[in-house]
Protein backbone atom coordinates (compact mmCIF):
# COMPACT_ATOMS: atom_id res chain seq x y z
CA UNK A 1 0.00 0.00 0.00
CA UNK A 2 1.10 3.57 -1.00
CA UNK A 3 0.32 6.51 1.21
CA UNK A 4 -0.57 9.58 -0.94
CA UNK A 5 -0.33 12.41 1.14
CA UNK A 6 -0.34 15.96 0.63
CA UNK A 7 3.44 16.27 0.58
CA UNK A 8 3.54 13.59 -1.67
CA UNK A 9 1.76 15.53 -4.49
CA UNK A 10 3.69 18.58 -3.61
CA UNK A 11 6.71 16.52 -4.82
CA UNK A 12 4.89 16.25 -7.87
CA UNK A 13 4.28 19.40 -9.02
CA UNK A 14 7.88 19.78 -10.71
CA UNK A 15 7.07 16.73 -13.21
CA UNK A 16 3.32 17.64 -13.40
CA UNK A 17 0.56 15.71 -11.16
CA UNK A 18 -1.36 13.58 -12.98
CA UNK A 19 -4.75 14.78 -14.71
CA UNK A 20 -6.64 13.00 -13.67
CA UNK A 21 -5.16 11.27 -10.72
CA UNK A 22 -4.80 7.80 -10.46
CA UNK A 23 -5.01 5.74 -7.38
CA UNK A 24 -4.20 2.27 -7.61
CA UNK A 25 -5.37 -0.91 -6.06
CA UNK A 26 -4.34 -0.75 -2.14
CA UNK A 27 -3.17 2.77 -2.60
CA UNK A 28 -4.71 5.65 -0.44
CA UNK A 29 -4.56 9.57 -0.05
CA UNK A 30 -4.81 11.24 2.95
CA UNK A 31 -7.87 13.34 3.28
CA UNK A 32 -5.21 16.56 3.01
CA UNK A 33 -4.59 15.08 -0.25
CA UNK A 34 -7.72 14.97 -1.49
CA UNK A 35 -8.28 18.54 -0.64
CA UNK A 36 -5.20 19.33 -2.32
CA UNK A 37 -6.41 18.07 -5.51
CA UNK A 38 -9.73 19.22 -5.36
CA UNK A 39 -8.62 22.76 -4.49
CA UNK A 40 -6.65 22.10 -8.37
CA UNK A 41 -9.53 20.81 -9.86
CA UNK A 42 -7.92 17.71 -10.16
CA UNK A 43 -10.77 14.49 -10.43
CA UNK A 44 -9.70 11.55 -8.99
CA UNK A 45 -9.71 8.27 -10.34
CA UNK A 46 -9.79 5.26 -8.43
CA UNK A 47 -9.00 1.90 -10.52
CA UNK A 48 -9.97 -0.49 -7.73
CA UNK A 49 -13.35 0.71 -8.04
CA UNK A 50 -13.44 0.80 -11.51
CA UNK A 51 -12.12 -3.05 -11.69
CA UNK A 52 -14.30 -4.25 -9.17
CA UNK A 53 -17.49 -2.58 -10.44
CA UNK A 54 -17.70 -1.47 -6.80
CA UNK A 55 -20.30 1.88 -6.40
CA UNK A 56 -18.38 4.73 -4.81
CA UNK A 57 -18.95 6.76 -1.43
CA UNK A 58 -19.54 9.48 -3.32
CA UNK A 59 -22.24 8.19 -5.82
CA UNK A 60 -25.76 6.84 -5.48
CA UNK A 61 -28.41 5.98 -8.30
CA UNK A 62 -27.26 8.01 -11.40
CA UNK A 63 -28.60 10.97 -12.06
CA UNK A 64 -30.04 12.41 -15.14
CA UNK A 65 -30.94 16.38 -14.73
CA UNK A 66 -32.85 18.37 -17.55
CA UNK A 67 -31.21 21.64 -19.22
CA UNK A 68 -32.26 24.95 -18.66
CA UNK A 69 -30.80 27.02 -21.61
CA UNK A 70 -31.57 30.67 -20.46
CA UNK A 71 -31.37 33.40 -23.05
CA UNK A 72 -30.48 37.00 -21.59
CA UNK A 73 -32.66 38.92 -19.45
CA UNK A 74 -33.63 40.85 -16.52
CA UNK A 75 -34.52 40.39 -12.84
CA UNK A 76 -36.03 44.42 -11.68
CA UNK A 77 -36.30 46.30 -8.78
CA UNK A 78 -39.55 47.08 -7.75
CA UNK A 79 -38.45 50.95 -7.85
CA UNK A 80 -36.71 50.06 -11.49
CA UNK A 81 -40.22 49.17 -12.48
CA UNK A 82 -41.86 52.21 -12.00
CA UNK A 83 -39.03 54.12 -13.61
CA UNK A 84 -39.45 52.02 -17.15
CA UNK A 85 -43.10 51.17 -17.07
CA UNK A 86 -44.33 53.89 -14.72
CA UNK A 87 -45.78 54.86 -11.65
CA UNK A 88 -47.25 52.00 -9.97
CA UNK A 89 -46.86 49.43 -12.54
CA UNK A 90 -46.55 45.40 -12.08
CA UNK A 91 -45.32 42.87 -14.45
CA UNK A 92 -47.60 40.88 -16.71
CA UNK A 93 -47.19 37.31 -16.40
CA UNK A 94 -46.86 35.38 -20.17
CA UNK A 95 -45.25 31.95 -18.76
CA UNK A 96 -44.26 30.46 -16.09
CA UNK A 97 -40.35 29.23 -15.57
CA UNK A 98 -39.08 26.13 -14.51
CA UNK A 99 -38.62 27.23 -10.63
CA UNK A 100 -42.21 27.84 -8.79
CA UNK A 101 -43.17 31.08 -8.63
CA UNK A 102 -40.86 32.15 -11.24
CA UNK A 103 -41.95 33.88 -14.36
CA UNK A 104 -41.39 35.51 -17.93
CA UNK A 105 -43.13 38.78 -18.15
CA UNK A 106 -44.37 40.07 -21.05
CA UNK A 107 -42.55 43.37 -20.91
CA UNK A 108 -39.60 43.80 -22.29
CA UNK A 109 -36.48 46.51 -22.38
CA UNK A 110 -33.67 47.43 -23.88
CA UNK A 111 -30.30 47.16 -23.31
CA UNK A 112 -27.47 49.76 -24.19
CA UNK A 113 -24.02 49.91 -23.60
CA UNK A 114 -21.13 51.66 -24.50
CA UNK A 115 -20.75 49.60 -28.18
CA UNK A 116 -24.68 49.26 -29.17
CA UNK A 117 -27.77 47.96 -28.14
CA UNK A 118 -29.46 45.04 -27.93
CA UNK A 119 -33.37 45.32 -27.79
CA UNK A 120 -36.04 43.19 -26.90
CA UNK A 121 -34.92 41.68 -22.99
CA UNK A 122 -37.17 39.57 -21.40
CA UNK A 123 -38.29 40.63 -17.59
CA UNK A 124 -38.50 37.79 -15.73
CA UNK A 125 -40.33 38.07 -12.66
CA UNK A 126 -41.43 38.39 -9.40
CA UNK A 127 -39.66 42.14 -8.54
CA UNK A 128 -36.29 41.31 -6.76
CA UNK A 129 -34.27 43.73 -4.16
CA UNK A 130 -31.78 44.15 -6.82
CA UNK A 131 -31.78 45.19 -10.27
CA UNK A 132 -29.74 42.07 -12.18
CA UNK A 133 -29.43 41.68 -15.63
CA UNK A 134 -27.98 38.71 -17.43
CA UNK A 135 -25.99 38.23 -20.49
CA UNK A 136 -23.75 36.00 -22.15
CA UNK A 137 -20.36 37.01 -23.28
CA UNK A 138 -21.19 37.46 -26.96
CA UNK A 139 -23.70 40.09 -25.54
CA UNK A 140 -20.96 41.71 -23.86
CA UNK A 141 -19.32 42.27 -26.93
CA UNK A 142 -21.91 43.57 -28.71
CA UNK A 143 -22.97 46.16 -25.97
CA UNK A 144 -18.65 46.81 -25.28
CA UNK A 145 -19.22 45.64 -21.60
CA UNK A 146 -17.42 42.79 -20.10
CA UNK A 147 -19.62 41.19 -16.75
CA UNK A 148 -17.56 38.61 -14.56
CA UNK A 149 -18.98 35.00 -14.60
CA UNK A 150 -21.42 35.24 -11.06
CA UNK A 151 -23.69 33.24 -9.50
CA UNK A 152 -27.39 35.05 -9.57
CA UNK A 153 -27.26 37.80 -6.64
CA UNK A 154 -23.82 38.48 -6.11
CA UNK A 155 -23.58 41.81 -8.22
CA UNK A 156 -20.68 43.48 -5.85
CA UNK A 157 -17.74 44.91 -8.37
CA UNK A 158 -20.37 44.71 -11.53
CA UNK A 159 -20.37 46.43 -14.62
CA UNK A 160 -23.67 48.26 -15.32
CA UNK A 161 -25.52 49.27 -18.30
CA UNK A 162 -28.44 51.45 -19.58
CA UNK A 163 -31.98 50.08 -19.24
CA UNK A 164 -34.52 51.67 -21.22
CA UNK A 165 -38.33 51.20 -21.25
CA UNK A 166 -41.47 52.81 -22.65
CA UNK A 167 -41.86 55.23 -19.42
CA UNK A 168 -38.05 56.15 -18.88
CA UNK A 169 -34.68 55.09 -18.65
CA UNK A 170 -32.44 53.76 -15.44
CA UNK A 171 -28.50 53.84 -15.50
CA UNK A 172 -27.57 51.19 -13.67
CA UNK A 173 -23.68 51.54 -11.90
CA UNK A 174 -23.57 47.83 -11.41
CA UNK A 175 -25.58 44.50 -11.83
CA UNK A 176 -24.76 43.36 -15.14
CA UNK A 177 -23.43 39.38 -15.28
CA UNK A 178 -22.41 36.36 -17.15
CA UNK A 179 -24.37 33.85 -15.01
CA UNK A 180 -22.69 30.72 -13.30
CA UNK A 181 -24.19 27.56 -14.33
CA UNK A 182 -25.59 25.73 -11.40
CA UNK A 183 -28.52 23.42 -11.11
CA UNK A 184 -31.67 24.33 -8.96
CA UNK A 185 -32.51 21.09 -6.76
CA UNK A 186 -35.03 20.55 -3.71
CA UNK A 187 -33.95 19.24 -0.29
CA UNK A 188 -35.27 16.45 -0.61
CA UNK A 189 -33.73 14.96 -3.95
CA UNK A 190 -30.44 16.93 -2.74
CA UNK A 191 -30.84 14.49 0.18
CA UNK A 192 -31.59 11.82 -2.11
CA UNK A 193 -28.81 11.94 -4.73
CA UNK A 194 -26.01 12.90 -1.69
CA UNK A 195 -25.65 16.47 -2.88
CA UNK A 196 -25.58 19.75 -0.61
CA UNK A 197 -25.75 23.25 -1.24
CA UNK A 198 -22.25 24.86 -3.03
CA UNK A 199 -21.35 21.55 -4.02
CA UNK A 200 -19.21 21.20 -7.18
CA UNK A 201 -20.60 19.11 -9.63
CA UNK A 202 -19.23 17.57 -13.31
CA UNK A 203 -22.07 17.11 -15.74
CA UNK A 204 -21.99 15.19 -18.90
CA UNK A 205 -23.88 15.54 -21.90
CA UNK A 206 -24.67 13.43 -24.99
CA UNK A 207 -24.62 13.61 -28.47
CA UNK A 208 -22.47 13.94 -30.88
CA UNK A 209 -20.37 16.65 -29.71
CA UNK A 210 -20.33 15.41 -26.19
CA UNK A 211 -18.43 17.23 -23.41
CA UNK A 212 -18.03 17.31 -19.55
CA UNK A 213 -19.39 20.68 -17.96
CA UNK A 214 -17.21 21.03 -14.82
CA UNK A 215 -17.63 23.04 -11.70
CA UNK A 216 -21.55 23.21 -11.46
CA UNK A 217 -22.47 24.53 -8.45
CA UNK A 218 -25.19 23.11 -6.78
CA UNK A 219 -28.17 25.24 -5.52
CA UNK A 220 -30.52 23.88 -3.00
CA UNK A 221 -34.03 25.40 -1.70
CA UNK A 222 -37.26 23.49 -0.66
CA UNK A 223 -39.28 24.99 -3.38
CA UNK A 224 -36.72 24.39 -6.33
CA UNK A 225 -37.13 21.86 -8.76
CA UNK A 226 -34.14 20.15 -10.65
CA UNK A 227 -32.82 22.11 -13.68
CA UNK A 228 -29.37 22.62 -14.85
CA UNK A 229 -29.29 25.97 -15.82
CA UNK A 230 -26.62 27.47 -18.74
CA UNK A 231 -26.50 30.53 -20.86
CA UNK A 232 -26.91 30.72 -25.08
CA UNK A 233 -23.38 30.38 -25.21
CA UNK A 234 -22.68 27.41 -23.55
CA UNK A 235 -25.82 26.07 -25.00
CA UNK A 236 -24.86 26.26 -28.15
CA UNK A 237 -21.25 25.23 -27.85
CA UNK A 238 -22.80 22.21 -26.25
CA UNK A 239 -25.50 21.44 -28.89
CA UNK A 240 -28.22 21.90 -25.99
CA UNK A 241 -31.46 23.04 -25.59
CA UNK A 242 -33.83 23.44 -23.27
CA UNK A 243 -35.69 19.69 -22.34
CA UNK A 244 -32.09 17.69 -23.06
CA UNK A 245 -30.66 15.48 -20.18
CA UNK A 246 -27.21 15.41 -18.79
CA UNK A 247 -26.12 13.43 -16.57
CA UNK A 248 -24.22 13.36 -13.11
CA UNK A 249 -21.16 11.66 -13.19
CA UNK A 250 -18.82 13.19 -10.57
CA UNK A 251 -18.53 16.18 -7.90
CA UNK A 252 -15.70 17.91 -6.09
CA UNK A 253 -13.08 17.11 -7.80
CA UNK A 254 -14.34 13.25 -8.01
CA UNK A 255 -15.36 11.16 -10.70
CA UNK A 256 -18.08 8.53 -9.56
CA UNK A 257 -16.82 4.88 -10.66
CA UNK A 258 -19.81 2.42 -11.21
CA UNK A 259 -18.47 -0.16 -13.10
CA UNK A 260 -19.57 -1.70 -16.07
CA UNK A 261 -19.45 -0.69 -19.61
CA UNK A 262 -19.83 2.82 -20.37
CA UNK A 263 -19.15 4.45 -16.99
CA UNK A 264 -15.42 4.73 -17.12
CA UNK A 265 -14.66 8.40 -17.71
CA UNK A 266 -11.67 9.18 -19.51
CA UNK A 267 -10.54 13.01 -20.06
CA UNK A 268 -8.47 11.87 -23.42
CA UNK A 269 -10.71 9.71 -24.91
ZN1 LIG B 1 -31.09 29.16 -12.28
Amino acid sequence: MVLITESTLRSMIKKGIPNPFIVREGDKLTPAAVDYLRDRRIPIQDMCLVKTGKTSAFSGESLQIPVGVSNRHIHLAAEDVSALFGEGYSLTQLRELSQPGQFAAKEQVSLVGPKGIIQHVRILGPAREETQVEISNTDGYQLGIYPPVRLSGSIEGTPGLTLVGPNGCVSLQKGVIVAKRHIHISDIDAQKYDLKHGDCLYLQTEGERPIIFTDVMVRVHPNYRLDFHIDMDEGNAAGLKTGDMVKLIGKNGVFFNRGGEGNRYSLDG
